[in-house]
């Protein structure tokens, strides 16, 4: 199954998603696991939320093989995270500049810690405790925040929150262009869907 890419603006990139039951719901986690990475893949990103393909779920992939030229060790970082939960950030607080596929054509610097710790199920649905650092741990902290209902533009600045209202406003009403395809929320509502104070809305950051 062909999954499109859920846009800024839609009510279920703002929820938070449920946990996963691997006793019962392993066979179709699987093949959601599949599909997501084949969705990934066709529309280039280096990660993927449930979130962003309309599933309202603890579920984000990781694939950071495109980075390979750059970073070779990187070459098979292909991987699932399931029930994911950051038990540690810390590091230096370092700016790296972002894009989403659920925010089509914007980039912003966002700053996050640079090294973190996470639990999670992984795609063979084992439990893993593993900690990060650099580009990944960049990759996991946005994506994690999905399946929070926080997009990456909830951690920019005032001042370029200001600066982008007016793009943001227009992308949730489908002006942008994107090379794979996309839903939008509903028009009348998609105002209230647009940013979000992250500090009222998660505490444990
Ligand atoms: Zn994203």
């Amino acid at each position: 199954m062909k999954y499109p890419i859920y846009v800024i603006g839609h009510e279920i990139l703002r929820k938070e998603g449920r946990n996963i039951d691997i006793e019962t719901e392993k066979e179709e986690i699987s093949e959601l696991i599949t599909d997501m990475f084949d969705a990934m893949k066709e529309s280039e990103g280096v990660g993927l939320a449930a979130q962003q393909i309309g599933k309202s779920l603890k579920l984000f992939l990781v694939d950071a093989s495109p980075l390979a030229d750059e970073l070779p060790e990187l070459a098979d970082f292909k991987h699932a995270f399931i029930n994911a939960v950051i038990t540690e950030r810390k590091g230096d607080i370092i700016k790296m500049n972002e894009g989403c596929l659920s925010i089509p054509g914007l980039r912003e610097d966002v700053w996050r810690h640079d090294e973190i710790t996470i639990k999670y199920i992984d795609e063979n649905f084992q439990e893993q405790e593993n900690t990060f650092s650099g580009y990944v741990a960049r990759i996991i902290q946005h994506e994690y925040d999905h399946t929070y209902g926080i997009l990456f533009t909830d951690r920019i600045s005032k001042v370029r929150k200001a600066l982008i209202q007016n793009k943001i406003k227009a992308m949730a009403l489908g002006k942008f262009k994107a090379s794979y395809k996309t839903v939008l929320g509903n028009k009348k509502t998609s105002a209230q869907y647009l940013f979000r104070n992250v500090k009222d809305y998660i505490s444990s950051m």
